[in-house]
């Protein structure tokens, strides 16, 4: 997978289309991606022992990392990713349009 946990993301298919956010969480094993404010779902949750906060709830929901793009903040558009070596021979992943380092 591409993103990763604090990633920056534009949300390319779906309901959310066109959306921006962090990522929060990564799911590898699944190829999803919690997203902050992203995907939310609204669950109404009744009263019950233990639960402090009752009523109208909003969650987000991890969703398909293959609908969501790097936001390449210099370009000020969600990019293609490529990656680069460093001199130090980490791998970092660089915006394929202006080459920054994302
Ligand atoms: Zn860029």
């Amino acid at each position: 997978m591409i993103i990763k946990k604090g990633d920056n993301v534009v949300v390319l298919k779906g309901k959310d289309k066109g959306k921006k956010g962090k990522v929060e969480r990564v799911f590898p094993d699944a190829g999803k991606a919690l997203v902050a404010g992203i995907n939310v779902v609204t669950k109404h949750q009744k009263p019950k022992q233990g639960v402090k906060q009752v009523g109208r709830l909003t969650k987000s929901m991890p969703m398909n990392a293959a609908n969501l793009a790097l936001f390449c903040d210099k370009c000020g558009k969600h990019v293609r990713v490529g990656y680069k070596i460093l001199a130090n021979g980490d791998k970092t992943r660089v915006c394929k349009k202006c080459g920054d380092i994302i």
